[in-house]
């Protein structure tokens, strides 16, 4: 798999935060190819000596691991070239491909190309097609295209923007990240289910009462509002990582699975996902937007007053939703989703509540009977909780929960990006959004997007700092959302 990766945007923040230092840790952990060659580009000239340091101060800055010797250290930066190029001039690929060419020679590579888009969506089908029309993807090898969320703002764009670039790239040669799909508990959804009889058994519609899906991020807009103001919660969150986050949780894998059965089954429970008729957007959406309030006791402004933020915005910064997948697994479980700025906790979280297993609910029995709930915690903390009930031995009749629990230690663990480089090196998909999805996705939250723009749902605002709004609550009716300071 020796290769050559062309990285567009490597000026970028996300290159400097996420991209070079997760190159950097593949590398000491020995899973960068033998060779390679890493080409970034920018808009503005600058030289391979000039680039190399940037590397390197992003690595001491960002890099989970730091160099070991300065040998390595030296080896890692040596792959990397520079070439300058505005994504709209046809010579600057030219030149591109010349240099691309050119390593290939001297490390006698392959003509293995990545090419990974660190730019704006919009120039996204500039790029592809001008990698086509310059013959950069004209190879001997494999050419693979890696691109980044948002894919479109809506279901005709998103639609637009795959006609365009399947102009240039297969389906099979598109890896579009959803950095949710990194993470190594989302990763592990499958053994957690598949490994442990115990849960296996108990993983049906019988036994499961609701699922709950919850991203709450406690930071507000920060310096994102000109993107932010125009995309919200619904777009930036909910059509994609959480609802990833959902197909994880709701397939149905057979034991032995490969890329192939893990798209099949993600489209399968996209098919399955009951479509929202109009009557029911109000009754299973809620929309909220943070007012002011208090985060660590210090008061913060509501989102109207953010900068950058237009006045009067009716951009939601919280969403919630109730869902139902109407297959023969899932039918009768209701799905929960919810994710929002400015929260009480951060905390991106799976809860799996098991329904009473009296005739009676438990609770009716003895209301310090709590049910039983298996808590995965995706971040910032990663762990496994089963909360279970136990007789309380200093109060006669009385129940206690208790919890069994593992929590995975943080330390040196390959972040998301690593992940998933690491596939899109190695060709495998399995934890990359397919276009089926992202198109299901869009297909279902359309209806959502077109009541918002016809001022039809409700927005609610909720004290930054809290739980989100009181209509987040209500959508559940007999069930509550399970928190982080309740297990
Ligand atoms: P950025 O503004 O920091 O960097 C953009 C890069 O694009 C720079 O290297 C710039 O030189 C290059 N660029 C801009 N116009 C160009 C042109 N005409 N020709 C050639 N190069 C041009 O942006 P970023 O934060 O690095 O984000 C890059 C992409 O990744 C965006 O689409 C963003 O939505 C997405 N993204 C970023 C993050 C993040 O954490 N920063 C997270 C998820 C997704």
């Amino acid at each position: 798999m020796n290769m050559t990766f062309v990285l567009f945007g490597a000026t970028g923040d996300l290159a400097k935060r996420k991209i070079f230092p997760a190159l950097f840790n593949l590398f000491t952990d020995n899973k960068m190819p033998e060779s390679f060659s890493i080409i970034g580009l920018g808009r503005r000239e600058m030289a391979h000596d000039v680039f190399q340091k940037q590397v390197e101060q992003s690595i001491e800055t960002f890099s989970r691991r730091k160099a070991a010797d300065r040998a390595a250290l030296d080896k890692f930066l040596g792959a990397f070239r520079y070439s300058a190029l505005d994504v709209n001039r046809p010579e600057d690929y030219t030149k591109l491909l010349e240099l691309v060419e050119q390593r290939e020679k001297e490390l006698n590579l392959p003509q293995n190309r990545m090419f990974y888009l660190s730019v704006g969506p919009e120039f996204f089908d500039v790029i592809a097609s001008n990698i086509k029309a310059s013959g950069l993807g004209s190879t001997s090898g494999w050419k693979r295209l890696i691109i980044e969320k948002p894919f479109g703002r809506d279901l005709a764009s998103a639609r637009e923007l795959n006609e365009k670039l399947s102009k240039s790239f297969t389906e099979e040669e598109i890896y579009r990240i959803d950095h949710y799909l990194g993470k190594p508990m989302v990763q592990n959804l499958e053994v957690l289910e598949n490994a442990n009889p115990v849960l296996h058994a108990l993983w049906t519609n019988r036994y499961i009462s609701n699922v709950q899906i919850t991203a709450s991020e406690t930071v507000g807009v920060e310096e994102r509002a000109g993107y932010y103001d125009t995309s919200g919660a619904l777009r930036d969150m909910f059509q994609n990582h959480m609802l990833q986050l959902l197909m994880m949780i709701a397939m149905q894998l057979p034991k032995e699975s490969n890329p192939e059965d893990v798209r099949n089954k993600k489209r399968m429970v996209m098919e399955s996902l009951r479509p929202l008729q109009q009557d029911d957007i109000s009754s299973q959406i809620v929309l909220g937007q943070y007012g002011a309030g208090e985060m660590n006791g210090k008061p913060v402004p509501g989102y109207q007053d953010e900068p950058g933020v237009a006045p009067g915005t009716q951009n939601n910064t919280f969403i919630a939703a109730k869902l139902w997948i109407d297959s023969e697994f899932w039918r009768g479980v209701p799905f929960y989703i919810r994710t929002g700025k400015r929260m009480a906790e951060k905390s991106t979280r799976i809860v799996i509540e098991f329904k009473d297993p009296l005739d009676q609910p438990l609770r009716k029995v003895d209301e310090t009977a709590v049910p039983n709930l298996l808590v995965i915690e995706i971040g910032p903390k990663e762990g496994i909780t089963l909360q279970l009930n136990s007789k309380d031995p200093k109060h006669e009749g009385k129940f206690e929960p208790v919890y069994v629990n593992c929590f995975s230690s943080l330390e040196d663990m390959p972040e998301a990006y690593e992940n998933l480089i690491h596939d899109a090196m190695r060709g495998d998909g399995t934890f990359f959004a397919h276009w089926n999805e992202v198109e299901l996705s869009w297909q279902w939250v359309q209806p959502i997007l077109d009541a918002v723009e016809k001022g039809e749902l409700p927005l609610h605002t909720y004290p930054a700092g809290s739980y989100g709004p009181k209509a987040a609550f209500d959508l559940l009716g007999d069930h509550v959302w399970w928190l982080d300071n309740d297990t």
